[in-house]
This record gives C-alpha cells, sequence and structure tokens, in this order.
C-alpha cells in the first residue's frame, strides 16, 4: 500500500516499523492526531513535536541535507527547552542555509531503511486523544535517546 509518505509491507511501515492497526498505514495514524489538535490547544502547543517526531522517523522525506537540518533542530529544542516561536524563529534562520529539503524523488522510487525505535506513532493512536499529550511527550523523550 502506498500513500503520501509510507509504504506497509506485510503489515508494517517499512521505515518505521509501526503496525498497521485498524487497518490504517502509519501515514493515516499520523492523520488522527493532527485531527484531535485542531480542537485542542493544549495539544496544539505540541505540534512541533508530534510532526518533527513522526518526520525524523521518515527521513525518506527528506534530501541528507533537510534531514540533517530537521535533527539538529530537534535536538537543539529539546537540549534547550525551546518554546514553539524560538523553534519557528530557528528553522527560518537555518533553512537559509540549507538548498532543498524535500526529497525531490518520486514516493516510489525513494530508498527507505528499516530503523526500530522504541516509540511509533502506533503509541500516539492506540493511546487516543486523552493521552495524546502525555504520549507525544514520550515519544519526544525516546527520539531524543535515541537518535
Ligand atoms: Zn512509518
Amino acid at each position: 500500500m502506498v500513500d503520501q509518505t509510507t509504504i506497509m509491507k506485510s503489515g508494517r511501515c517499512i521505515e518505521c516499523g509501526a503496525l498497521e492497526l485498524d487497518q490504517y498505514s502509519c501515514y493515516e495514524q499520523f492523520g488522527f492526531p493532527l485531527a484531535w489538535e485542531q480542537q485542542n490547544p493544549e495539544l496544539y502547543a505540541l505540534h512541533f513535536w508530534l510532526v518533527s517526531c513522526y518526520m525524523i522517523q521518515h527521513p525518506s522525506n527528506f534530501t541528507d541535507a533537510g534531514y540533517e537540518l530537521l535533527v539538529g533542530l530537534f535536538r537543539d529544542a529539546y537540549d534547550h527547552d525551546w518554546d514553539t516561536a524560538t523553534i519557528l524563529g530557528e528553522n527560518r534562520r537555518r533553512i537559509l542555509n540549507v538548498g532543498k529539503i524535500a526529497n525531490p524523488l518520486p514516493h516510489e522510487e525513494r530508498s527507505r531503511t528499516l530503523k526500530s525505535w522504541t516509540g511509533t506513532i502506533n503509541d500516539i493512536y492506540i493511546g487516543g486523544e486523552a493521552r495524546a499529550i502525555d504520549n507525544i511527550q514520550k515519544w519526544r523523550d525516546v527520539i531524543r535517546r535515541e537518535l
């Protein structure tokens, strides 16, 4: 199954290892917290973390330089506990030094390598909206440790 950013094989995302759940692909599960946060300002405050956690686990969306930018921003924001305004400002500043961010190859031609993580979008999906804030914070901690 091919969708916007992920390929599922034998019920698993071939890039982050997330399981297909309730017939939703990895990318479709990512759509749930994106919808929840629209009605939930406290959850929306974690938007950068939700998106960057997901994207860090799907490097095929990026050029090498684009991925390095993302990981560097994530690390610095985490280690220095930056607020959203600081993160967005830094991102705008750093992006000027990077040519292409997004992988220009069509999805079906991208190379994807499986990397196992302690947490994936599965945990956010399974926990549901009620536990989303907590689970996104845990996801962020896990990724920072495993980067
Ligand atoms: Zn995935």
